[in-house]
């Protein structure tokens, strides 16, 4: 039996999510966007769930953006975009989350290939860990991978909380030391500043306003949801719950399919 509560944040949670993509789609598709990915995979019997992409599609996209005049944006860029998005049309970033080992494999070589920053938000408990997900069983970034992208320039460092969990079970000061935690050990332990936080699961259903309000005071520049949208939104999400754009097969399949029929 579901409660009235939970019942009543998950109307506002799809309401919300429709509002958001529609917003995008009205404001237009080439406003500035985060794009949002976990694992890459090496073949389609390998894509365990929408989160996670093949390779061969991830490699695809990236050429796509570009050959379509999209500007990569790294760190600088992306705050100042955050502050000002009507002035950063056409940009866009690639971020990750959680870190499997495939987005060391697989999806870095192409992102050196064609010089494209990107983020990765790391939840620092599954380092050299297996996802305990049954159907993907993937292993999780390594902590020797992890070092060898943290030293390359185009990679920035992001916090995915100390624990992958649902942020709305936590009390403030739970919720408040694993956003500081995973925040300070990152940049302690590889030397980098941590300016962006992406929330672990990151719809309304799992974040509450009192977990957004509690990242604002955590010394990030700001912060992001997993809710479709381009940052043209942030009027509407405020800047520490940001929508960000989940791209598996398909969404790569539709734009392929786009460009041919534009061609
Ligand atoms: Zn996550």
């Amino acid at each position: 039996m579901i409660s009235p509560k939970l019942r009543l944040i998950r109307e506002h949670n799809r309401v919300y999510r429709y509002l958001l993509k529609w917003l995008w789609r009205v404001q237009g598709k080439d406003s500035p966007r985060v794009y949002m990915f976990h694992g890459v995979v090496d073949s389609p019997e390998h894509v365990f769930s929408q989160f996670a992409i093949t390779r061969n599609s991830f490699e695809r996209f990236i050429e796509y953006e570009l050959s379509r005049g999209q500007i990569p944006m790294d760190a600088d860029i992306l705050k100042k975009a955050v502050d000002y998005p009507s002035a950063y049309n056409n940009h866009f970033i690639v971020t990750f989350d959680d870190i499997y080992d495939s987005v060391y494999t697989n999806a870095y070589p192409i992102l050196k290939a064609h010089n494209v920053p990107f983020i990765i938000f790391v939840t620092p408990s599954l380092i050299d860990t297996i996802d305990a997900n049954p159907k993907s069983n993937n292993p999780m970034i390594t902590s020797e991978h992890l070092h060898e992208m943290t030293s390359d320039p185009l990679c920035i460092l992001g916090a995915h909380a100390t624990h992958h969990v649902v942020f709305r079970t936590l009390n403030e000061t739970q919720a408040r030391n694993s956003m500081m935690e995973s925040k300070q050990w990152l940049e302690n332990t590889f030397g980098k500043k941590v300016d962006f936080f992406a929330f672990p699961f990151g719809r309304q259903v799992e974040v509450s306003n009192a977990n957004i309000r509690t990242l604002s005071q955590c010394d990030f520049c700001c912060g992001f949801s997993a809710l479709d949208g381009s940052l043209r939104q942030k009027w509407m999400s405020g800047r520490w719950f940001l929508p960000r754009i989940l791209v598996d097969d398909e969404y790569v399949a539709k734009a392929w399919t786009n460009k041919g029929n534009r061609a």
